[in-house]
């Protein structure tokens, strides 16, 4: 068994301890010491990263009560090393988890919601509960859960005995029958929990609710705490800045100029297509057919003008081929006819013109590839 430093003091992230055994396991060297102050995976909870002596410890599993650190070079079994924890990556553990424990506390009290599921990720953290909240009630729930940090109120864990433990209620996220480490945010949350947690709400910093999503007849609530939520405000406020000053409207504006511009950009869009149709009607009413076939290149015409083009060229051809847009990645092109079922047609013509694509009877649309030279001889020599 592991003597758990965590367990008793949180804020240890530096110790000294004994190499009990290190053996060699797939490329990496599994490490057991007398005591830790690395909080193994659990819980939903990753685990602590840092250093023993001059080796990283680069994962730490429990079984057993006995924690193995795995590390990338050997240490001599029998020697004393000190260790370090990643304390900066610790702390905001420790913030997101102690924050979790004040907004799952809170939950239960006002609604009896139970949290069934936890989740530390590499982008925040996330909070399963048994039932479904409203953005309202989720906005109480984080303002009462910040008052609980402003109080500083101290966060304490302690081993009742089996006797005490049957008279207390609490919230529990394992399903333990001895040993129980409740963790008592006074005023706010009992929970049995082994993790390590911050020694005073005030060190939690801010608790931020992301966002919600219905998940499995509950809710997912994605949250923020401390060092992590001034990183997730400091680059918000970013791109909030960023399209403020690019928009030159207000911070407080920046939705609402991002949504009008979206609707001018609609706007805009819609009478270029309708302006790009009548240009394409235009065009085709100065096309000349020859021996039947209206064959047609353009730079830049989009597919729907394209089509407009073609179906207008109709009434003056049997055939209408119409290429746009040569780089490199070749062509777009339309094919279309009132006379001749385009079907029999497409294995050469995609033959002929080095494309792909395919239709129906009166219309083929894909991409080409050949040269204009090239497209220009094959419909040459086309007999219709
Ligand atoms: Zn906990």
């Amino acid at each position: 068994m592991t003597e758990r430093i965590f367990d008793a003091d949180s804020h240890a992230a530096v110790f000294e301890a004994k190499v009990l055994s290190c053996q060699p396991q797939d490329g990496r060297f599994a490490v057991i010491l007398d005591r830790t102050a690395f909080f193994p995976l659990g819980g939903g909870q990753q685990p602590d990263t840092g250093t023993l002596n001059t080796a990283h410890v680069l994962d730490v599993r429990e079984t057993q009560r006995v924690i193995t650190h795995f590390t990338d070079t050997p240490l001599q079994p029998g020697i004393r090393v000190q260790g370090a924890v990643d304390w900066p990556q610790r702390f905001r553990r420790m913030q997101n988890h102690t924050g979790e424990h004040i907004v799952s506390g809170l939950i239960h009290k006002l609604y009896g919601l139970e949290n069934v599921g936890f989740h530390m990720g590499s982008t925040d953290v996330t909070i399963d509960f048994s039932g479904e909240l409203t953005r309202a009630q989720l906005n109480e729930v984080e303002s009462l859960a910040n008052e609980a940090v402003w109080r500083n109120v101290a966060v304490t864990t302690w081993y009742p005995d089996p006797q005490k433990l049957a008279g207390i209620s609490y919230r529990s996220k394992l399903e333990l029958t001895e040993n129980v480490r409740i963790v008592t945010i006074e005023g706010y949350d009992d929970c049995a929990c082994c993790a390590p947690h911050v020694a005073r709400t005030g060190e939690i910093g801010i608790i931020k609710l992301l966002d919600f999503i219905r998940y499995k007849g509950g809710i997912r609530v994605h949250m923020l705490c401390g060092a992590d939520a001034l990183d997730d405000y400091r680059c918000k406020f970013e791109n909030v800045r960023s399209i403020s000053n690019a928009l030159s409207v207000q911070q407080s504006d920046a939705a609402k100029a991002v949504q009008n511009l979206n609707a001018q950009l609609a706007d805009i869009q819609h009478k270029l297509t309708a302006m790009g149709r009548a240009w394409a009607r235009e065009l085709a009413a100065h096309m000349q057919a020859k021996n039947g076939i209206i064959l047609f290149f353009s730079a830049s015409m989009d597919t729907d003008a394209l089509r407009e083009f073609v179906n207008s060229c109709l009434n003056q051809c049997q055939l209408c081929a119409a290429f746009s847009g040569c780089d490199a990645q070749g062509w777009n092109y339309i094919a279309a006819s009132t006379t001749i079922d385009l079907r029999t047609l497409a294995n050469s013509l995609n033959e002929g013109i080095d494309g792909k694509g395919g239709g129906n009877a009166r219309m083929l649309q894909g991409r080409a590839s050949a040269t204009q030279l090239k497209i220009q001889n094959y419909f040459s020599t086309y007999t219709l």
